[in-house]
């Protein structure tokens, strides 16, 4: 696993509200700072990114990202892309296409119900939905 995808995957989990070990340094499990810094302009994309900080306070572990979330529905996918029909913040319709890290069934499933789900983007990776 890259470095990248695992980071991702460490700030999925920390900005994962939907379990019960949330927001807890994955060093030394202590109380977790999340700050989202201010929006980053990139107008090549359809979605809103955060300049994101995550501290701990109480060690050393300190990361930075990018997140977001994106509401849509999955159009396409195999086990390394997917392909997200959405709207962007002017109302017209866009389709983009990020890497994932999600699971291969639960992408199936969404395919197939084409239902409007929102993900959670971390580092331009899609890495799960937000339930
Ligand atoms: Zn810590």
């Amino acid at each position: 696993m890259d470095h990248d995808v695992r980071k991702s995957r460490i700030i999925a989990g920390i900005l994962d509200t939907s379990e019960e070990n949330e927001m807890t340094c994955p060093h030394c499990g202590g109380d977790l700072n999340i700050t989202r810094l201010r929006p980053i302009e990139d107008w090549s994309k359809s979605f809103q990114s955060y300049d994101t900080i995550i501290e701990c306070s109480n060690c050393f572990f300190e990361t930075r990202a990018s997140s977001c979330t994106m509401t849509g529905s999955v159009t396409d996918f195999d086990f390394k892309n997917i392909t997200i029909s959405s709207w962007c913040p002017s109302g017209s319709r866009v389709v983009t296409k990020l890497e994932h890290l999600m699971d291969y069934e639960e992408l199936k499933e969404l395919k197939t119900g084409n239902k409007l789900v929102e993900f959670l983007v971390v580092d331009d990776h899609v890495v799960k939905l937000i339930k």
